[in-house]
């Protein structure tokens, strides 16, 4: 089987899609770039990708169009390159269906960090999930909702522990509050935002985390919530 990961990159600068296409190739994966919305969708339609990077203003079809259509049969993921980086503008591009987000000017070396995780996180995803998951100090038996710290167990509520494991099943996966009052809470009421940020200022008392110098739950500005687990070395 060719286990090579291949790479839609969607982009019409010309300079920035050369230099994200080498970055990438470096890293060994296999790129097509594309500078038109329209002729990207069609080529995603005709081949297999295993992430799209993607540019949100296009000729041919808008970035949110491309996103829109390929959401529609795929799950492929996908990182929205703004030029803009407006606060509705990155929660726009999330709630299109877009994984992760950069906003121009970027670090080509961040995108590959990025699409690096993304891909882990794929194959993550299609493996059958651990019953028993540790990030650092922190442990969970996600089989019995259980979770310690420093070998403590920790008493969370069901929507801590809901809140818990949603975050770190993609640890780097940023949620936005609309997200996680949908997936922890289970209704999409916009008012239901305030309550995630309190479930979030609790969880946090009780995994000793400093929202200035969080270990486990980062804030995300302007977005909402990161799980970053405390490892050594990588990334
Ligand atoms: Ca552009």
């Amino acid at each position: 089987m060719d286990s090579t990961r291949r790479v839609l990159l969607v982009e019409d600068e010309r300079q920035t899609r050369d230099v994200v296409e080498a970055y990438l190739e470096r890293d060994g994966l296999w790129v097509t770039a594309i500078g038109d919305g329209l002729k990207a969708f069609e080529a995603f339609g005709a081949s297999r990708y295993d992430l799209v990077v993607l540019d949100l203003n296009l000729p041919g079809m808008s970035g949110e169009e491309v996103c829109r259509r390929v959401r529609d049969h795929s799950d492929v993921p996908i990182i929205m390159l703004t030029a803009k980086g407006t606060e509705e503008e990155r929660i726009a591009g999330l709630d299109l269906g877009a994984d992760d987000y950069l906003v121009k000017p970027f670090s080509p070396r961040e995108l590959a960090a990025r699409v690096r995780a993304l891909l882990r996180r794929a194959r993550a995803e299609s493996e059958p999930q651990r019953s028993r998951v540790s990030f650092g100090t922190l442990e969970m038996d996600l089989a019995g909702h259980r979770v310690w710290l420093d070998g403590e167990e920790l008493v969370l509520t069901a929507s801590e522990y809901k809140l818990l494991a949603t975050l770190s099943r993609f640890p780097g996966r940023v949620y936005s509050r609309m997200e996680l009052v949908e997936k922890v809470l289970g209704y999409d009421f916009e008012g239901y935002e305030r309550a995630i940020d309190s479930h979030v200022k609790n969880l946090r008392a009780k995994l000793d985390d400093d929202p200035r110098e969080p270990r486990f739950i980062h804030t995300v500005f302007g977005v909402g919530y990161r799980f970053d687990a405390p490892t050594d070395g990588e990334e």
